[in-house]
């Protein structure tokens, strides 16, 4: 499972959703739209899912690798 996260159109900002949803799961539902509450602008963003991505947490289980950086040179 990973957290939704948009871009904070006033910030330039990620911020969450709150809303969690796997990746490939969230790649099938190309049109949704919603509303999330930006704590740093104080005011609710309307945003759809082209906007938003998934952020998945390291912390979910070790099999995940998915979010890995791709390492270039082997030192
Ligand atoms: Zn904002």
């Amino acid at each position: 499972m990973g957290m939704v996260m948009i871009k904070c159109p006033e910030t330039g900002r990620a911020i969450s959703t709150g809303i969690e949803m796997d990746r490939e799961r969230f790649r099938c539902s190309t049109v949704f739209f919603s509303r999330t509450y930006c704590g740093m602008c104080a005011a609710t963003h309307e945003w759809f899912a082209r906007e938003a991505w998934v952020y998945e947490s390291v912390l979910a289980n070790g099999k995940a690798g998915g979010g890995q950086p791709f390492r270039t040179g082997a030192a």
